[in-house]
């Protein structure tokens, strides 16, 4: 028997849609049968992600919007109600690295990070959660990373995110769950995108002889746990963590 994902007649914001497993997100959710808003800051790949997601007569459409500013959130969530009426799924996996040790970290390279993949999730969650509460329906789900549950030097400003996005999501879990909104988070482990393209060979190796399941991990592996917790298969599932990593941090 299989069993596939219907999320037909939803409608859908993805962040972060541009690139990487956020634009792998979007077709997952699509192919679903969902209407998909796609937001991010780079226009022309955003235009690429939407015609991939048209052309295999999926609805979708696109918004230029920076997540670390709460107008351009609310921006989005505007822009979903205007076109579809409804707004069911928020996928907030918009999110950037600015690596460095932490004696040598500079102010911005803080704030930078915390800004995007921090206040980023908690602009976009505060701007859909009135139209989903109405609804008394709704599913947000947050990229968080391993590096959140595990911390790694190196990267003290983006742990310190993707730990509190972990926080964040307990807490909106508890604050909505009386009006039927499950939030929850993945935290993926290693996902070849451009994000860790930039990572040397050596690390990579060491990498996967950490990993039970002896490979790394694609976007869509982390959007096939996007689908469980966007669907009705999750109604039960509120203010968890899905760890998607092959086994490296257990
Ligand atoms: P990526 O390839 O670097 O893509 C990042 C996405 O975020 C791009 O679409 C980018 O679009 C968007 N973005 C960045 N700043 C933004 C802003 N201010 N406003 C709106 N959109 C913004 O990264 P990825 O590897 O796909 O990662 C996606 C998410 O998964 C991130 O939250 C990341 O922390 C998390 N994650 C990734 C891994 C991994 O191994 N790759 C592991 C754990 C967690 P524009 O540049 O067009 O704005």
């Amino acid at each position: 028997m299989s069993v596939s994902v219907d999320l037909a007649g939803k409608a859908a914001i993805v962040t972060g849609a541009s690139r990487g497993i956020g634009r792998e997100i979007a077709l997952a959710l699509a192919e679903a049968g969902a209407a998909v808003l796609c937001a991010a800051t780079n226009e022309a790949l955003l235009a690429e992600t939407v015609k991939a997601i048209t052309d295999k007569g999926g609805k979708a459409q696109a918004v230029k919007a920076d997540v670390a500013l709460a107008a351009d959130a609310e921006k989005l969530a505007a822009a979903a109600l205007a076109a579809w009426g409804r707004i069911d799924i928020l996928v907030n996996n918009a999110g950037i690295t600015r690596d460095n040790l932490l004696l040598r970290m500079k102010e911005e390279e803080w704030d930078q990070v915390l800004a995007v993949n921090l206040k980023g999730c908690f602009n976009c969650t505060k701007a859909v959660v009135r139209p989903m509460m109405k609804q008394r329906a709704g599913k947000i789900i947050n990229l968080s990373s391993v590096i959140g549950l595990t911390g790694n030097p190196g990267q003290a400003n983006y742990a310190a995110s993707k730990a509190g996005i972990i926080a964040l999501t307990q807490s909106a879990a508890k604050e909505f769950g009386s009006r039927n909104l499950q939030i929850n988070a993945i935290a993926p482990g290693f996902i070849t995108t451009d994000m860790t393209a930039a990572l040397g060979d050596d690390v990579k190796t060491k990498m996967l002889a950490n990993i039970p399941l002896g490979r790394l991990g694609t976007p869509r592996d982390v959007a096939n746990a996007v689908l469980f917790l966007a669907s009705g298969m999750s109604d039960y599932v509120t203010g968890q963590v899905i760890v998607v990593d092959g086994g490296m941090v257990m």
